[in-house]
């Protein structure tokens, strides 16, 4: 089996306590991985000056994968979010977040398989933001269309290799007519020419997300905007038990990053009581992508063994306290381990 070599980003909060665990998981089920641990957030500010130092971006550059903890972004003016930092530098236009019910973890729902996809780059995340006036703000939307376009192609690609049946763009093109108007545009075009056997469907966001509640399971992949898909994948997350349970990773053309969608809770960091499992999860797809890019198939055999050791733990009832359970990180870490 061949070693892989993957930049380790553990962040702040519970970023370090839940990447513990996540690598107590990964090495009890013999994932053959070099860690090349780097900062970013404020562990690297109080260290280095920086929020994002040069090192951990050109670590990334070199191996091209990285697992990433949360990272807290400082309110106030001079800090921009690492996060917004990283998907900017490495072009990381896709995000990929899979959300489904899981065993043991009872909603309202059972279920949900939904899979965000997130365009990363523009929107309102454009980082350009002016006083008109005293007392006037702005912030710029922000879409191209080779923005949209690719995004869309992305989207449907994916979809077509998942076999997923369905892409449902939300939008508020009725408002926004230029910006989410290209963006909607961009998604029917790439439908109707490239991917026509992939069901299509669009609908404006206000009543996509009463849709999404009421009913979760009309839905398959949904590809959004970066503001809506930030704002969806928490949404989703509820439908499914929360934070503690989504996963997401973070494509570019050459580089992918793979990080949780919660951030670095620090309300419940230290106390050795968040949930892991979705940073494991990200892990999870972290392997399957190396897998597919190097060739080593021994990883999916691992993805997979992992996947079923939390399946099954969490159908046990061991569980961290935001599913319902009485379970410390360290502790749920173990119950999956003993099930590899
Ligand atoms: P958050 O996701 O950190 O926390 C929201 C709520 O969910 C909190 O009550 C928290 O305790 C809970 N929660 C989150 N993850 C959990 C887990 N794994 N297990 C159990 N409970 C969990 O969101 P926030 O409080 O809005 O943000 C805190 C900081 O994280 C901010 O600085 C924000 O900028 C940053 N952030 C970073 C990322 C990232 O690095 N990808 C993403 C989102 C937010």
């Amino acid at each position: 089996m061949a070693v892989h070599t993957v930049v380790l980003i553990p962040g702040d909060g519970i970023g370090p306590e839940i990447t513990d665990a996540v690598l107590a998981v990964l090495e009890a089920a013999g994932a053959q991985i070099e860690w090349v641990r780097h900062q970013a957030g404020i562990t690297a500010l109080e260290t280095s000056g920086e929020v994002l130092p040069a090192d951990t971006l050109e670590a990334i550059e070199h191996h091209g994968v990285a697992l990433k903890g949360p990272c807290t972004t400082p309110v106030g003016e001079g800090f921009s979010s690492v996060n917004v930092q990283l998907r900017k530098t490495f072009d990381l236009y896709a995000a990929v977040r899979p959300v489904r019910s899981l065993p043991g973890v009872k909603t309202r729902y059972e279920d949900v398989d939904l899979i965000i996809i997130r365009e990363n780059t523009e929107g309102l995340y454009s980082g350009v933001e002016n006083e008109v006036t005293p007392g006037v703000v702005m912030s710029m939307k922000v879409a191209t269309e080779n923005g949209c376009e690719r995004i869309a192609k992305w989207a449907f690609r994916f979809a077509t290799q998942r076999q997923r049946e369905k892409i449902t763009v939300f939008h508020k093109a009725n408002i926004m007519k230029m910006t989410d108007g290209l963006f909607l545009r961009s998604a029917e075009y790439t439908h109707r020419h490239d991917y026509p056997n992939i069901e299509y469907t669009s609908a404006i966001i206000d009543a996509g997300c009463m849709r999404l509640v009421q009913d979760p399971s009309q839905f398959d992949v949904l590809l959004l905007e970066n503001l809506y898909g930030d704002v969806i994948s928490d949404l989703c997350a509820g439908l499914v038990g929360g934070l503690g349970v989504v996963p997401g990773a973070n494509y570019g053309e050459k580089e992918a990053i793979f990080e949780a969608v919660h951030g670095s809770a620090p309300d419940i960091a230290g106390k050795n009581i968040a949930n892991p499992l979705a940073l494991l999860m990200s892990a999870v797809m972290m392997l399957n992508y190396l897998a597919e890019t190097t060739e080593d198939n021994s990883l999916l055999d691992v993805a997979a063994r992992i996947r079923e050791a939390y399946d099954e733990a969490l159908q046990a009832g061991e569980k961290t306290r935001d599913l319902g359970g009485n379970l410390g990180t360290a502790e749920f870490a173990q119950a999956v381990i003993k099930r590899i």
